[in-house]
């Protein structure tokens, strides 16, 4: 269970096995596959066993039970959450399924019919329900305090932090919004309470995540809450300029680019504000006639021109973004005026996947599918450019000092993160001298000696 196999796949972070046993506690084992949002939905669940008297088995020997929160995102991912079942209902026997691939039971029970429950995604209670039954808690209220910040998942110093679910837009390749529903956010000031107390208990990093985190309280109209002395709109533009209040990095994840996404570039230029100078974007094309054939959202703004607006207010922003190559329909000269609009962009950071077919995605339909062998093509030669602009935008950081979070200590180097990292899914700085009495969550200053192509690595500046 610990050795689920690393996924370079943009779209999916690596599984995640949190270890956290008690004696004399009934244990519960977790393997959490698919995207950050799948880790909190994890996370949510493990605080709620844990609040119940639970204990978290980190192995399939240990478990009475294991619950297995799958990704049904992509068949590939599909593929790979019922290989997760399969192990451990062999290593185990006693498995509760939930998560996206949960939407579709007939599905998994085909493959593995002794599964003791399915569940949807977000579907909690069902969950415990799942677990109660085949595990009953043993319940003792002087050790199941519940620890104030929840079960993390993400090492103690960076969290997610999770705004809303669900999303109202229908783009063709995606079924998110079949098996998550329409865009439900969360109340500002409970969102600001949850992040208040993760800073409070030690966390150096807030991840905000969400399907569409640019459409954050559309569904709410925006509606004023009450917070501290003041109240807050539930708008992203007002949650992030909270958020960069309590002390800690904020990072925006899954960011689409609407006009007001605009107001959000000088909270990122404001040094005393937390909110780094980073945009997760996920543009996926260029071409304008593939992002009308993919129905993404903005797919008619002048993306180039927002780019060119951002950087005017914060010159040191990062973009981040991920692309699809060999979408349906997609021809050489679209294919090539993506290269040129990354040539001209010059994203700091891209992930890159092959379009691939999902069992109930409308794109399925579409014509003249691009044969693999030029899906292959395209994505070598895309990779290849956003390799090379990457390693020149890291050579231009030699010689620069910048503040690094601590990821991560061992015998050999600090791993850490500049601003422009996001845990998991970007590059690294290493500090391999000097870095022996650095610990997880140290904030340190470091000069840039030495870029590769996705990494950097540093000397303490003392
Ligand atoms: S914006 Fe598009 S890709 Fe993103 S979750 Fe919604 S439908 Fe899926």
């Amino acid at each position: 269970m610990t050795a689920n196999p690393p996924n370079l796949r943009p779209d999916l972070a690596n599984a995640t096995v949190r270890e956290d046993a008690r004696a004399g506690q009934p244990k519960i084992g977790m393997v959490s596959l698919g995207c950050p949002k799948a880790l909190v939905d994890s996370e949510r669940i493990l605080t709620r066993l844990r609040a119940e008297g639970y204990a978290i088995s980190p192995d399939y020997a240990g478990a009475e039970a294991v619950i297995v929160n799958t990704c049904g995102f992509l068949d590939s991912a599909k593929a790979e959450s019922l290989d997760a079942i399969g192990e451990a209902l062999n290593e185990n026997g006693r498995v509760i399924v939930t998560g996206c691939l949960g939407a579709e039971e007939d599905y998994i029970r085909g493959t593995h019919p002794s599964v003791l429950a399915v569940t949807g995604p977000h579907q909690y209670e069902q969950v415990l329900d799942a677990v109660h039954t085949a595990v009953p808690p043993a319940p003792d209220p002087f050790i199941d305090l519940l620890p104030a910040t929840g079960v993390s998942l993400t090492p103690r110093h960076y969290s997610y932090l999770k705004i809303s679910e669900g999303c109202n837009h229908k783009c063709k390749f995606c079924i998110i919004p079949d098996m998550r529903g329409k865009l439900a956010s969360r109340p500002a000031h409970a969102i600001l309470r949850e992040a208040e107390k993760l800073v409070d208990a030690g966390v150096r990093e807030l991840l905000v995540i969400s399907q569409d985190t640019s459409a954050y309280g559309l569904d709410r109209r925006y509606d004023e809450n009450p917070w501290k002395d003041r109240s807050v709109r539930s708008h992203i533009t007002d949650l992030t300029r909270e958020l960069g209040q309590l002390g800690a990095w904020v990072r925006l994840h899954y960011v689409y680019p609407y006009p007001h996404v605009r107001e959000l570039i000088p909270l990122m230029a404001d040094a005393e504000n937390g909110v780094l100078p980073y945009l997760d974007i996920p543009f996926q094309h260029a071409h304008p006639d593939v992002l009308k054939r993919m129905a993404r959202p903005a797919a008619g703004s002048k993306t180039l021109e927002e780019i060119e607006a951002w950087r005017a207010i914060c010159p040191d922003i990062t973009l981040r973004s991920t692309f699809i190559v060999g979408y349906p329909g997609e021809t050489e000269a679209e294919f090539q005026t993506l290269l040129d609009w990354l040539d001209e962009a010059q994203l700091d950071r891209v992930g890159c996947f092959q379009y691939e077919n999902v069992d109930g995605a409308r794109s399925n339909a579409l014509p003249d599918h691009v044969p693999a062998d030029i899906k292959q093509d395209r994505w070598n030669r895309f990779m290849e450019k956003a390799q090379t602009i990457s390693a020149a935008k890291l050579a231009a950081k030699v010689g620069h000092r910048m503040q690094v979070l601590v990821d991560d200590v061992d015998g050999e180097a600090a791993t850490c993160r500049t601003i422009s990292d996001a845990p998991e899914i970007d590059g690294n700085l290493f500090i391999d001298e000097d870095f022996e009495d650095l610990k997880p969550g140290d904030l340190v200053e470091v000069i840039v000696d030495e870029a590769g192509e996705y990494d950097l690595w540093g000397k303490r500046a003392r």
